[in-house]
């Protein structure tokens, strides 16, 4: 049942600081970002959140800049990701990921920062982060810090954010190597992914030519591949990605895979197909990329 909008109390902070300011006062406060995962909540009456805190006119969450390292800001839309030139240069499979996020409706309302901040396995541009080494930025009234991404959730649904943080940006360092993005869901863009994967691979040339002077293996490459919906939060499939790198067979890096993801049956999938599905992408990121 929907909850009673009566029971709601909002707090409309003019900028960051002032934001801050509130949350270190009441951390118990949930941020709105964009809504669209927040009002879901409140429309189904899965949320037992009542007093929230509005970050949609904070300025200082918004922006991408490249100097020194791509960062883009919290509050940044998957509308803005998808007409941004710096990460269509820079991280074009995050783009890919942002072109099929909901329709147009979400894509000008959802934001980086919330779908970090939610947390669903199921969330789209986590494999992307997680692939390409994200860095999230996290500050309260008392100072920030820079989290890797792949040490950010601790759990289904948990992460190591504290209630009177906020996530302000999202650093991405410069990726060498062509990048891959697949979804599988029912169908494009709506339906919440059924599995998804993203994937790194650096240019084979410059790794057989050697780093510092030393001879790579002949086939040797450096993979990322970090895989959604396989796991209570996203999974970087280090095994999988160290046979590919060591020039392994694409069968030896499935079979590797199968034991780094934990696939649930839930009401849009089996395990045993996200199994099957997660070593169909490994297949095709390999082919795709070579
Ligand atoms: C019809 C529909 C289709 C959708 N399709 C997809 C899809 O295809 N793929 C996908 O991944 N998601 C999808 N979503 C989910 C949602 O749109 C995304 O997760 C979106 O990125 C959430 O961003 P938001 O700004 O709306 O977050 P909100 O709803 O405002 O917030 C989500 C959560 O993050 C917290 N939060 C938000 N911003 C911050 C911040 N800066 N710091 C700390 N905490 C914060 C909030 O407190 C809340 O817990 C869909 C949702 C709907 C309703």
């Amino acid at each position: 049942m929907p909850v009673d909008a009566r029971t709601l109390t909002l707090q409309r902070p003019r900028n960051l600081k002032a934001a801050l300011a509130m949350l270190a006062k009441e951390p118990t406060l949930t941020p709105i970002a964009g809504c669209t995962d927040v009002l879901v909540g409140l429309h189904f009456g899965t949320s037992d959140t009542r007093q929230f805190i509005d970050l949609w006119s904070l300025d200082e969450l918004r922006g991408i800049t490249s100097k020194p390292i791509l960062r883009i800001g919290a509050l940044t839309t998957y509308t803005e990701i998808i007409a941004s030139p710096l990460v269509q240069k820079r991280v074009p499979m995050l783009v890919a990921a942002a072109r099929e996020i909901g329709g147009a409706q979400i894509q000008n309302r959802g934001t980086l920062g919330g779908n970090i901040a939610n947390a669903s396995p199921a969330g789209d541009t986590l494999p992307v982060l997680a692939a390409a080494g994200a860095l999230i930025v996290l500050r309260s009234a008392s100072g920030e810090r820079r989290v890797s991404f792949a040490r950010f959730y601790t759990g289904y649904r948990t992460s190591v954010r504290q209630p009177d943080e906020l996530i302000t940006a999202i650093e991405i360092p410069a990726i060498d190597g062509r990048q891959w993005w697949r979804k599988v869901g029912t169908r494009r863009a709506q339906a919440i992914s059924k599995i998804m994967m993203a994937g790194v691979r650096s240019p084979a040339d410059h790794l057989r030519q050697g780093y510092g002077g030393q001879e790579a293996g002949r086939h040797s490459c450096k993979v990322r591949i970090a895989i959604g919906s396989v796991a209570p939060t996203v999974v970087l499939a280090e095994a999988a990605a160290a046979v590919l790198s060591q020039g392994g067979a694409i069968g030896d890096a499935q079979a590797a895979l199968r034991k780094e993801i934990a696939p649930i049956d839930d009401l849009r999938s089996t395990g045993d197909y996200r199994q099957q599905v997660a070593a169909n992408l490994l297949a095709a990121f390999w082919k795709d990329t070579e």
